[in-house]
C-alpha cells in the first residue's frame, strides 16, 4: 500500500485543501516583523516575552523531543491539543458527514463517539468481548466484517484500553490493518502505553501507512493541563492532518512546559513514577481481588483498575464518603456492576483498600427480586 492509497482515505473535497496560511507558516525572511498585527511591546505579566508573537504551528523544539521520545521521524508527528484533537481531526479529515462511518469497540473511551456525532459520521459498534481470563478484547473478524460491511473510515482501538485496561499485541494490529488496507484507517491510541508491557505500535508504522497511533503526554508525563497530544501517521497523511488544524494549536507556554518535561531529568523521573504505578497496580489488583464484595479485577496495562463489585453503588457510595472519587462505569454497556478506580500514591491506594474492605458483605436484593414479590403479591 502506498502513501498514495492513504491519501485515498481523505475525504475528496479536501484532499488537496492547503488550510489556513498563517503569518508563521510563510517562507519569509526578516528582522523587522510586522504582518501578523501582533503588539510591538510585550504584556507585562509576559516577563520574557515568549508570547507577544504568535507561535510556530508546530514548535520545533517540542517536535523534535517528541520525534525522540517516540522514536519516530518528526515528518510522521501532528502535534496539538491533546489527542482529542487528534482524534477529532482524524473523523473531520476522513468521514464525509452521513456517509463514512467511524468503528468504536465499547465499553471504550468517549471520545470516538463524540467526534463521530459532532462530524455526522455513522458510528458502528463491535463490542469487545468478555474472556475470562485475558478480560475485555477486540472480537478482531467481527471489526474487520463490520468495517468492510459498514464504510467505516476509521477504526479506533484503544491499547492498553480504557476502562478495560488490556493491550493489543502488535500481531494482532497488524493483521487488522493488513485486512482493512485500502479501505479503513487502523487508529490506535496509546494514551496508557508507558504503563503496559506490550510494545508501542509505532514499530509498524513503516509497513502499514493505513496505521495511526495516538499518543499523549497527558497521563504518564503528568502534563495533562498543558494539552499536548501527538498523531503518529503516514507524512503525507500527517500533512492533511496539520492543513485541517487550527491555525496555532499550540500555545507557547504548553510548547516550553512539555519541552521542559521531556528534559533527560524529568524523563528519568517519569520512568520512576512508571515503575511506581505498575508496583501499585500489581498490589492494588492483588489486594482488591481478595475483598469479599469483589467480583472481578480485569488484568490492566494502564494506571488504573476495572473492577467489578457486588454492590457497585456501595462501593461507590462509600469511597464518595471517604472523599475518594472514582469512575462510575455502570452506565456503560455490560459493565453495569464496574468502578473504574485510578492507581494513586501508595497512601492513597491504601485508603481505597481500607474504606472498601470495611464494606459490610452486600444486603442488596439481587435483580428483580423487588419486583418479582411485589408482582407475586406475597
Ligand atoms: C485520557 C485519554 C485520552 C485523552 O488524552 P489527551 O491527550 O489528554 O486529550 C485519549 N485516549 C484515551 C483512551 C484516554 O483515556
Amino acid at each position: 500500500m502506498s502513501a498514495d492509497d492513504v491519501l485515498a482515505l481523505v475525504r475528496e473535497d479536501l484532499r488537496d485543501f492547503a488550510g489556513y496560511s498563517s503569518a508563521r507558516s510563510s517562507r519569509l525572511q526578516g528582522e523587522v516583523w510586522l504582518n501578523a498585527n501582533e503588539s510591538a511591546w510585550a504584556n507585562p505579566a509576559d516577563a520574557d516575552a515568549t508570547c507577544r508573537r504568535y507561535p510556530d504551528p508546530q514548535p520545533e523544539a517540542l517536535r523534535a523531543a517528541l520525534a525522540d521520545l517516540y522514536a519516530v521521524a518528526p515528518e510522521r508527528l501532528v502535534v496539538g491539543r491533546g489527542s482529542d484533537e487528534a482524534i477529532d481531526l482524524l473523523v473531520r479529515a476522513t468521514c464525509e458527514a452521513g456517509r463514512d462511518a467511524v468503528l468504536v469497540t465499547p465499553p471504550v473511551f468517549g471520545m470516538y463517539a463524540v467526534s463521530a456525532r459532532l462530524q455526522g459520521a455513522p458510528l458502528l459498534e463491535v463490542p469487545l468481548l468478555d474472556d475470562p481470563g485475558q478480560g475485555l478484547v477486540p472480537d478482531f473478524a467481527a471489526i474487520a466484517r463490520a468495517a468492510g460491511g459498514g464504510g467505516a473510515k476509521l477504526v479506533f482501538l484503544c491499547s492498553p484500553s480504557n476502562p478495560g485496561g488490556q493491550a493489543i499485541t502488535l500481531d494482532d494490529i497488524a493483521a487488522l490493518a493488513r485486512a482493512l488496507e485500502g479501505r479503513s484507517l487502523v487508529v490506535v491510541d496509546e494514551a496508557y502505553a508507558e504503563f503496559s508491557d506490550l510494545p508501542s505500535a509505532t514499530t509498524l508504522l513503516q509497513a502499514h501507512p493505513n496505521l495511526v497511533v495516538l499518543r499523549t503526554l497527558s497521563k504518564a508525563h503528568a502534563l495533562a493541563a498543558a494539552r499536548i497530544g501527538a498523531a503518529i501517521a503516514d507524512p503525507a497523511l500527517a500533512g492533511v492532518l496539520r492543513r485541517c488544524q487550527a491555525p496555532y494549536p499550540v500555545p507557547t507556554p504548553c510548547a516550553a512546559l512539555a519541552v521542559a518535561g521531556l528534559s533527560p531529568q524529568a524523563r528519568a523521573a517519569t520512568a520512576a513514577r512508571i515503575a511506581q504505578v505498575r508496583s501499585e497496580r500489581a498490589r492494588l489488583a492483588a489486594a482488591l481481588a481478595r475483598l469479599s464484595g469483589v467480583r472481578r479485577v480485569y488484568p490492566s496495562q494502564g494506571n488504573f483498575l476495572l473492577v467489578r463489585f457486588e454492590d457497585a453503588q456501595a462501593a461507590f457510595d462509600a469511597l464518595l464518603g471517604a472523599g475518594i472519587v472514582v469512575r462510575d462505569q455502570r452506565a456503560a454497556p455490560a459493565l453495569g456492576d464496574a468502578l473504574r478506580i485510578t492507581i494513586g500514591t501508595p497512601e492513597q491506594n491504601a485508603r481505597v483498600l481500607s474504606v472498601l474492605s470495611a464494606l459490610r458483605p452486600s444486603t442488596a436484593v439481587p435483580p428483580g427480586m423487588s419486583d418479582a414479590a411485589g408482582g407475586g403479591g406475597r
